[in-house]
């Protein structure tokens, strides 16, 4: 049985990145449910549905060919045999992908995906992100990290990924985002255990030494 590392961490708290590379270097898994999120939203708008129609949404789930490794090196995102690796970080995507996921039957769906990913790890440990890994997904997980940081420098961050967007611009995006979030029962709360690392003056290096300290304390 694999060594599950729980990671939560609101919008661009940089979890995504920090996490896979503290995969790389341990030699461990890479799990990002975000992904599934976003490529679910993505699913959905393709197939022409609603992303507001919550049972149009669940009765899409049937026709979900949701396909992610676990490899940090060969991090691809697919549905079906569509590579939506770069597709479903569009805006677009950010913009609706909390609709979809505050659909219960979609949590009760992917959570059941990402538990058979953690126990079908072939490496000694998985490292699990996204926004209710510590306390919902993987609650017994032997490292649950809250990944935080302020809003200014999270909106940095994002829009510096961003071409073309102001940070100002993102950081509108991003509040509307982890607001639609926080509607989520459970979400985001440093529940009991949880140590929470605060990347607000660290860089992504010191972020990921720090996060590579709580794993091996
Ligand atoms: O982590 P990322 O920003 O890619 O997540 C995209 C969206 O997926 C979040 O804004 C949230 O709505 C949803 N999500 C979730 N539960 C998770 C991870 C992500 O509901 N464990």
């Amino acid at each position: 049985i694999p060594v599950v590392v729980a990671i939560d961490g609101p919008a661009g708290s940089g979890k995504s990145s920090v996490s896979k590379e503290v995969a790389r270097r341990m030699g461990y898994g890479f799990l990002d449910t975000g992904a599934a999120y976003r490529a679910l939203a993505w699913h959905v708008q393709a197939s022409g549905v609603d992303t507001d129609d919550a049972a149009s949404v669940v009765a899409s789930l049937a026709s979900f060919d949701y396909r992610i490794g676990t490899d940090p090196a060969g991090y691809a995102v697919h549905v079906g045999e569509v590579d939506v690796t770069t597709a479903i970080r569009d805006p677009e995507i950010s913009a609706v992908v909390s609709r979809v996921a505050r659909v219960p039957d979609v949590r009760t769906h992917l959570i059941e995906l990402f538990r058979s990913s953690m126990a079908g790890e072939a490496r000694p440990g998985i490292v699990v992100e996204g926004r209710d890994i510590t306390t919902v997904v993987a609650p017994d997980a032997p490292v649950r990290i809250l990944l935080t940081a302020s809003p200014e420098v999270r909106a940095a961050r994002r829009s510096a990924e961003l071409v073309g967007s102001s940070a100002e611009h993102v950081g509108d995006a991003i509040r509307k985002r982890d607001e639609a979030d926080s509607k989520v029962v459970e979400f985001m709360s440093a529940a009991e255990g949880v140590t929470t690392v605060d990347s607000t003056e660290l860089d992504f290096d010191q972020t990921v030494d720090a996060v590579i300290g709580v794993i091996r304390n």
